[in-house]
């Protein structure tokens, strides 16, 4: 459990996103609450969760957005973008579609966000080792390839998930200052 720090040097919004069921959620509540929960469904309305941490000696407020389920209707607005300093671009390992519809998302991100975001790929349920499709080395070329940072995550076991967002954060901090 981590004090809360009475002044707060920076806020860094970053979106979650990538296809429905990838554990968007569950990455965020991972790193948030250090909770799992199985068979929780994002409340529509919950727009937002903080974590606030500190790095490279400073004290930063993570503002994380949720897309709470507006993806199912590719309705993620662009609302949503704005003012995200990163973002986290989701897939499930096990499901080979999700992986497929990165490209997509990215463009989604290029086109609505600011030209600075930072990205990470992040290649969730990292614990369900024998129903892979994706293999690392496809998401590792890609991410080469769109200058992106990527992890592989487990919210259900928090495997990296702590890492990926210091990384991230590290990384936007490494860009405005
Ligand atoms: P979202 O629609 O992208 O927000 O996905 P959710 O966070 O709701 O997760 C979708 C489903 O995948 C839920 O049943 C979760 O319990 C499950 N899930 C999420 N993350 C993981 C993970 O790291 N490992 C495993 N095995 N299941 C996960």
């Amino acid at each position: 459990q981590e004090i809360v720090p009475e002044k707060i040097d920076y806020v860094f919004k970053v979106v979650v996103i990538g296809d429905s069921a990838v554990g968007k959620t569950q990455i965020l509540s991972r790193f948030t609450k250090n909770e799992f929960c199985f068979d929780s469904k994002s409340t529509i309305g919950v727009e937002f969760q903080t974590r606030t941490v500190t790095t490279k000696s400073k004290v930063v407020k993570a503002q994380i957005w949720d897309t709470a389920g507006q993806e199912r209707y590719r309705a993620v607005t662009s609302a949503y973008y704005r003012g995200a300093l990163g973002a986290m671009v989701v897939y499930d390992i096990t499901k080979r579609q999700s992986f497929d519809h990165v490209a997509r998302w990215v463009e989604e991100l290029r086109a609505h966000a600011d030209n600075s975001i930072v990205i990470m790929l992040i290649g969730n349920k990292a614990d369900l080792v024998d129903l892979r499709a994706v293999p690392t080395e496809d998401a590792v070329e890609f991410a080469e390839d769109q200058g992106l940072f990527f992890a592989e995550t487990s919210a259900l076991s928090g495997d990296n998930v702590d890492k990926a967002f210091f990384k991230l954060l590290e990384e936007i901090y490494g860009g405005i200052c």
